[in-house]
């Protein structure tokens, strides 16, 4: 890792643009972002101060900024992308608006749902699908009517059985850790081993369970157990959480929320290096260093190992990180296919290259747009004689015209997609490193109480981790 002179004395003017040119674009919150990361080799000594520096630029950290502002605080945001979002990425395909992150949002998710209440945004319902894929018997896949879907919850009932005993309280996963101490140790493929599912049932339920942990011998039952137990322990709310999305995507609302931040914001800025010396803390990004009382980082579990924190963290930040919180393997993918092939519900066997196809909101002009998700290690989300080999197995005789997809495993700055917990880790680490940590307050989703995996918990965290990175910033020496 890069080690960068950290001077406290005040830089002149001429550093600071210096700084400024080679950090990217340092803007009001709200405008629109340009130029280039060029932070490699670049050792500008600077030193701007703030109150409070928030690390990432995702909904987590945004919202951190948003509530610093409310109160009085004077916020930098240092953003490694050319935009704010991170997880939450709307884009374009095939002259369509499309969601490269998240896309649906839910009213049980009341901290996003009032959010965007309050903005004036409207929201729309996906249309239903019109038939359902699975897996058969013989090994195949064969179209099923909608009412097959009742296999796959039955089964899906069965895997989170109990969950309203050891989860009873889904904002508070610790309630009754006295019961979960066994549960946390399982896998969701302990759990199909557990209730003896054959190999067809697993094919049927991978979908809606292995696939979410990243394969069944990664994710943890409790991370299951938690979305359950935040669904009302219902299937309704279950599959309701994916239906309606807000209109203008998650880019718009985040634009939103950082225009009313009032936050300064430099893009192109991915932070290597933290320096919390107890009575202020030094952060270097793209050559730069910015000084404040306190810090709030909002990059992903994944991420925290590829940043320097120089006076050291507890192990459990270094080996959560390592074994990772978001899931590594996981893509979204979006296929252009010919014609009209109504709205399929393709249902992955476990360990198949795609999980879950389900149509896009929109038909475009060419014909049909699918969105495909895979947690599949081998499959390359841009290779289309790949991904029209999958399509093939699934859906016979559909022609795959283009494909454009995102590897969140593979991105530098996500270093994997939506929060899943592996087994272990709620018990253990989830309440180690929600602490601060001398003038340090991580946030995100990845480790909220919450909605982890969702917008709301980045929404929870980032309102929490603000509250105590103002305390702590009240009580910093002066720069
Ligand atoms: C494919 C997919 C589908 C999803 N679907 C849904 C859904 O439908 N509904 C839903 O609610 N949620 C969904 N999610 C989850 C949701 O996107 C996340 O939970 C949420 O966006 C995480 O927000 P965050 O602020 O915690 O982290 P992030 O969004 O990851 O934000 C972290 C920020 O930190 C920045 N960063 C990283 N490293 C550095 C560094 N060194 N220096 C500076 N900045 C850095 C990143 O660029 C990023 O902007 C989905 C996620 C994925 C990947």
């Amino acid at each position: 890792m890069k080690e960068t002179s950290v001077k406290r004395a005040h830089a002149s003017r001429r550093a600071i643009l210096k700084a400024g040119a080679a950090a990217g674009l340092v803007g009001a919150a709200g405008l629109a972002s340009a130029g280039s990361a060029s932070a490699d080799g670049a050792t500008y000594p600077a030193v701007q101060s703030y109150d409070v520096i928030v690390i990432g630029g995702g909904f987590a950290g945004v919202t951190a900024a948003r509530e610093l502002r409310k109160k009085g605080k004077r916020t930098l945001i240092l953003e490694a992308r050319n935009r704010v979002g991170g997880r939450a990425w709307s884009s374009t395909f095939s002259g369509l608006p499309i969601e490269f992150g998240a896309t649906w949002i839910h009213p049980s998710q009341t901290l996003i749902w009032n959010e965007v209440q309050r903005l004036g945004i409207a929201r729309v319902d996906d249309p239903n699908p019109d038939y359902a894929v699975f897996a058969t018997e013989s090994g195949g896949y064969a179209r099923q009517d909608l009412a097959f879907l009742e296999h796959q919850d039955a089964l899906l009932r069965r895997f989170v059985e109990g969950a309203e005993q050891y989860m009873p309280r889904p904002y508070d996963p610790f309630h009754r850790a006295d019961l979960l101490a066994d549960v946390d140790k399982l896998t969701l493929g302990d759990r199909a081993r557990q209730l003896r599912l054959t190999t067809l049932e697993r094919n049927w339920v991978s979908a809606t369970t292995g696939a979410y942990g990243g394969g069944f011998e990664r994710g943890s039952l409790t991370q299951l157990a938690r979305w359950w137990a935040l669904c009302g322990y219902n299937t309704e709310t279950f599959h309701g959480i994916n239906v309606t999305r807000p209109v203008g995507g998650m880019s718009g609302i985040i634009t939103k929320l950082l225009a009313e931040s009032g936050a300064t914001i430099v893009y192109n800025a991915p932070v290597t290096k933290v320096a919390d010396n107890g009575s202020r803390v030094q952060v270097t990004a793209g050559g730069a260093v910015y000084d404040a009382g306190s810090v709030v980082v909002a990059v992903p579990v994944n991420v925290w190992n590829s940043i320097n924190f120089t006076a050291g963290l507890p192990a459990e930040f270094g080996r959560l990180s390592t074994e990772t919180v978001g899931v590594p393997t996981a893509k979204k993918i979006l296929i252009q296919v010919q014609g009209d092939i109504g709205r399929p519900l393709v249902n992955g066997k476990s360990g198949a290259p795609l999980d879950l196809v389900l149509a896009n909101t929109d038909k475009s002009s060419q014909g049909t747009v699918l969105v495909a998700f895979s947690v599949n290690p081998n499959l390359d989300a841009n290779n289309q004689s790949q991904i029209q080999r999958a399509i093939t197995e699934v859906l016979p005789g559909t022609k795959v015209l283009s494909v454009k997809g995102h590897d969140w495993g593979q991105d530098p700055y996500a270093k994997g997609a939506w929060t899943f917990m592996r087994p272990g880790q709620l018990l253990r680490s989830l309440r180690a490193v929600r602490q601060p940590h001398g003038r340090l307050v991580f946030a995100g989703s990845d480790i909220a109480t919450g909605w982890a995996g969702y917008v709301d918990g980045a929404i929870e965290s980032g309102a929490q981790a603000a509250a105590v990175a103002a305390n702590l910033s009240g009580a910093a020496a002066l720069a």
